[in-house]
């Protein structure tokens, strides 16, 4: 089929693909540089995982179905830059972040307080609130001078990375402790179980393969990490309007139920899209895909304009096992009250509370399940939204929710979901119940949410992968997503990368989209006084 594009089609300076909160970031800064944008989203709103919606039996009860603990959100240099808060975001971060609450009613609790969070690690074991001292001391300026801008930028080769971390003592604690797998790591530096599994759940358990050396320095960055769990007002589309406004204000358009069907090429650049519709749009400078390499070099892409080892790196690029959720959601008449209050009256202020997890010896059985495709003993967390912003319920009412990580592929077969997701619903509110008792009787509606159905809803997330790909060796850094990708640019002039897929990857961080907005200025050479500076000439300064 042809690729033309008539000279009567619309003409945009670029086309954007996907209107998750990385495109969104991407061309809120094009449009403040004077580019004419448009963005194409299948679905009805823009946000992607920035999604709350209203319980449509029971009016005024919004509930947050895909993101909701949004890190250091209010820290990001582009929630500054694209003035989100004037445009309607407003953030919350709860003092008493994250409490891991035991069977027996004992609780572990991260505090945004730091000296509060080191007393509760002491009243497990006083040698583990020493070493998460002596970590976090060690590792806030790794995260400073290294980590941190690392992420804010486009990723340096890995061999030249590592000759230039070398260079500093920073740089060689960084790469002696990511030596190891995040397992490794917990269970050599701390030794209370509970202290390991509450460690592992952060990063081991949510983020990488626990097992998977080149990984341990994640705990530690952890630990020194200022910038915790952020909630937003409203609900977390509260997040995606702003983006949205920032978007509009600066003349960019977003159009919505508008699927691209192909990207077209036109001298061996991309030169625009064509719609599901049958429109074709031109776009002057660019298209940036916002969706995962499989849906960018292989489906909407001809064969023949995508070189035969692209094609096989997109087709090769993998998705977390353990990155799957399973989500419950409640409209309540009460808010949770959980039996561990009596000792701990503070818990009622949990922004997160984990269930289900006493130690670390769960683990093995955890990573066992999900490769056997089977429902591992229930380890899940949640919030409670309505305890600090009523606006998400009706007075009076409350909305609760609970996440658990489950095999996409249940007993092999991802549709065996439809049929079993309402039981397992049933089991977690079971376990729910056991902790806080009063929720027997006090809910007023429910409904599951498996991985398929967040698949079904937003494709890139392929699998069920809410990070867009797995963070593991030759997904990383300069090789997210693949070797010789990993620079937000694809194989045709014009083509870039802005989604999840691309370094430093998933969750609500707008980060890829930040760092491509980066790339996208230079190439165009627009100005961008707001750009940090590159992370290769940083890490050279460090010595
Ligand atoms: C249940 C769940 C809970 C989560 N909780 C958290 C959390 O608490 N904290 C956190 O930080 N992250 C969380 N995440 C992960 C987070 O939502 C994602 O990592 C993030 O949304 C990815 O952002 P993105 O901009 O790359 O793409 P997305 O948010 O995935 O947006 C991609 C957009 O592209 C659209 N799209 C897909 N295919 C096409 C197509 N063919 N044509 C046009 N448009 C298309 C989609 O409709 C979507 O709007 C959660 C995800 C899930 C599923």
């Amino acid at each position: 089929m042809s690729d033309e594009l008539s000279d009567e089609a619309a003409t945009y300076d670029g086309i954007l693909l996907g209107a998750g909160h990385n495109a969104l970031v991407l061309q809120a800064y094009l449009g403040r540089a004077g580019l004419k944008t448009l963005c194409l989203e299948r679905g009805a709103t823009p946000g992607g995982g920035l999604t709350t919606v209203e319980d449509p039996r029971h009016p005024g009860f919004l509930h947050n179905t895909h993101s909701f603990f949004h890190r250091a959100i209010t820290y990001m240099p582009w929630y500054r830059d694209l003035e989100l808060a004037r445009r309607g975001a407003r953030y919350l971060e709860p003092e008493l972040n994250v409490a891991l609450v035991q069977g027996d009613g004992n609780v572990l609790e991260w505090w945004t307080d730091f000296e509060r969070t080191a007393a509760s690690f002491e009243r497990f074991s006083a040698r583990d609130a020493r070493a998460l001292r002596r970590w976090r001391d060690d590792f806030v300026p790794v995260l400073e001078k290294i980590v941190g801008p690392e992420s804010r930028t486009p990723p340096v080769p890995a061999a030249e990375r590592r000759a230039l971390l070398a260079k500093s003592r920073e740089g060689r604690l960084l790469l002696e402790t990511s030596e190891l797998s995040p397992q490794e790591f917990v269970l050599r530096e701390f030794e209370h179980p509970v202290i390991q599994a509450g460690l592992l759940f952060f990063n081991g358990l949510r983020e990488v393969d626990l097992r998977c050396k080149g990984f341990g320095h994640h705990i530690p960055v952890l630990l020194a990490a200022s910038g915790k769990a952020q909630m937003c007002v409203g609900g977390s589309a509260g997040l995606a309007r702003a983006l949205e406004r920032a978007v509009r204000e600066t003349g960019g358009e977003i159009r919505c139920g508008a699927a691209p069907k192909r990207i077209l090429v036109e001298n061996g650049a991309a030169a625009g899209v064509e719609t599901e519709a049958g429109e074709r749009i031109r776009a002057r400078h660019f298209v940036a895909s916002g969706l995962n390499p499989q849906q960018t070099f292989l489906e909407l892409l001809d064969e023949r304009h995508v070189p035969a080892e692209w094609r096989s790196r997109a087709a090769g690029f993998a998705y977390n096992l353990i990155a799957p959720l399973f989500g419950l959601n409640l409209a309540l008449r009460e808010r949770p009250v959980y039996a561990a209050e009596r000792q701990f009256p503070h818990l009622s202020q949990a922004l997160m509370v984990i269930l289900g997890l006493e130690g670390y010896a769960q683990y093995p059985e955890i990573v066992d399940c999900h490769e056997r495709g089977e429902i591992p003993p229930t380890v899940m967390w949640g919030s409670t939204p309505t305890v600090f912003d009523p606006t998400q319920a009706p007075p009076g009412r409350h909305t609760a929710f609970m996440w658990e990580k489950l095999p996409y592929r249940l007993h092999g077969d991802p549709q065996a979901w439809d049929r079993e997701k309402e039981a397992h619903g049933r089991q977690m509110l079971a376990l729910w119940t056991r902790h806080a008792p009063n929720l027997d009787g006090a809910v007023i509606d429910s409904f599951t949410r498996s991985a398929l159905d967040t698949e079904r809803t937003f494709p890139n997330m392929r699998e069920g992968d809410l990070l867009v790909g797995a963070f593991t060796h030759g997904q990383i850094g300069a090789d997210r997503p693949f070797p010789g990708a990993g620079h937000y640019r694809g194989h045709l002039k014009g083509l870039y990368l802005c989604g999840s897929s691309c370094h430093p990857g998933g969750n609500i961080t707008g980060l890829p989209g930040y760092n491509c907005a980066q790339v996208l200025h230079a190439d165009l050479g627009l100005r961008a006084d707001w750009a940090p500076e590159p992370a290769a000439s940083a890490l050279a300064k460090l010595g």
